[in-house]
């Protein structure tokens, strides 16, 4: 099939129902065509994809390496082949963004300074995108810009989610900025616990970013479903949280949006950091903009403008004991009118349940701290008592589970 025809295929398909299970029969609304590629891949399938993701990537990474020349993160939105203001009607005009590369590179451009020499050495053409490589299957979900679909590379059979985002709806709802600095970060980004971004492309229209495809969907379902998760289980995830944030924090990035509703789970319930559309690379740590969610805002982010207001990468402390308090609870812990969150974010106002274990307790009282200086370090976090005892029977449990589910797929 030639990448005309998919693309018009694509256009016609518009997403039934995002809450289906992850597995289920596609339901797709066509207009004008049917969607005959293989539109869905099996749970074996999509397994078999994710474990060939070493090979996969590898040989993607081998055909595109040195491919790719890094700039320093301010120079990108001059530089990128992502030009949202685009109207030509070239279809396709890519860049890749291998993040194998990105983790092996000691020019990292997320280490870099604003006062670090602009690389000017010639690159090689860089590996080329489009459409075409993919089959496209079921929608995985729909966000406020774009829809994510499950897709395959069609030469490798790599699993992936490919996310659409259209040119015109980002310019009216001026978010450009934003999914710039989203795809300039996460590119950069090689974590097992954080979302993966392994290119993207564009055509006169539309945005295409190539992602991990995380096989559980929305950690938000998942609590709202179980309304509180067990110990063992918040335990774990705040593990693989403190994990993700350090690399982060290491790289000079900041999170600002950690969420429920920004977390990911990958097909062994392990869990995915995503959206980085409120991130930023801060390199003195210190930014003074207002961004968030209101129940995850931290103090130090409600009166932002003044000097002793500049926040640093400790915000994401603030919300990692938000996050342990929600997931152990089932509500954020200022969670109330507007007015109100506020007034008790700055006064660190809560209570937390006598359900909550006294270590759990400990813990999130140690996160959530007025003071930024005076929170928890997350080399704290990873040994907190409440960690060490829950991980382990945590692990195990996650062990157990995964590899009875391994062995009912096979
Ligand atoms: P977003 O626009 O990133 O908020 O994505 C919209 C929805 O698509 C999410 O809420 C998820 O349910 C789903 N989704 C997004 N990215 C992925 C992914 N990489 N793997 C699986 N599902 C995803």
């Amino acid at each position: 099939m030639n990448m005309q025809s998919l693309e018009s295929r694509f256009e016609n398909i518009t997403v039934n129902d995002e809450n289906e299970d992850q597995y289920a029969a596609p339901t797709y609304h066509k207009s004008k065509v049917l969607f005959s590629p293989v539109s869905t891949f099996t749970k074996a399938e999509v397994i078999k994809g994710s474990l060939s993701t070493a090979i996969s990537l590898s040989s993607l990474t081998a055909s595109a390496a040195n491919n790719r020349l890094k700039l320093p993160l301010q120079k990108l939105p001059n530089t990128n082949a992502v030009k949202l203001a685009s109207n030509t009607s070239t279809t396709t005009v890519t860049k890749v963004t291998l993040p194998s590369q990105a983790a092996q590179r000691p020019s990292d451009i997320l280490h870099q300074r604003s006062s670090d020499p602009v690389i000017s050495a010639q690159p090689p053409p860089p590996k080329q995108f489009h459409l075409g490589m993919f089959e496209i299957g079921k929608p995985l979900g729909k966000g406020k810009f774009g829809r994510v679909y499950l897709a395959r590379e069609r030469s490798t059979g790599f699993v992936c989610a490919l996310k659409v985002l259209h040119k015109s709806e980002l310019q009216a709802g001026k978010v450009e900025k934003q999914v710039r600095r989203e795809i300039e970060i996460q590119s950069n980004l090689a974590h097992p616990n954080i979302l993966r971004l392994y290119g993207h492309f564009h055509d006169s229209k539309r945005i295409f970013l190539i992602l991990e495809f995380a096989g559980k969907g929305e950690l938000y379902k998942h609590l709202r479903k179980e309304q509180k998760f067990p110990e063992w289980k918040a335990a774990s995830y705040i593990a693989q949280m403190a994990a993700a944030l350090k690399y982060l924090h290491k790289k000079h990035v900041i999170h600002r949006d950690i969420k429920p509703e920004n977390i990911l789970v990958g097909l062994h319930g392990e869990i995915k950091i995503s959206d980085f559309g409120w991130s930023v690379h801060a390199p003195n740590n210190r930014r003074n903009t207002m961004c968030g969610t209101l129940d995850y805002l931290p103090p130090e982010m409600l009166k932002p403008g003044r000097d002793e207001n500049y926040y640093s990468e400790k915000v994401d402390l603030w919300s990692l004991g938000v996050l342990t308090y929600e997931f152990l609870v089932g509500e954020a812990p200022f969670e109330d009118t507007p007015t109100m969150t506020q007034r008790r974010i700055a006064r660190g106002e809560m209570t937390v349940p006598p359900f909550v274990s006294p270590e759990a307790r400990d813990l999130i009282k140690r996160l959530l701290v007025l003071d930024p200086e005076k929170r928890i370090p997350l080399e704290e976090v990873q040994q907190h008592p409440w960690i060490i005892k829950h991980c382990v029977k945590g692990e195990r449990a996650y062990q157990r589970s995964s590899g009875n589910k391994q062995r009912s797929s096979d």
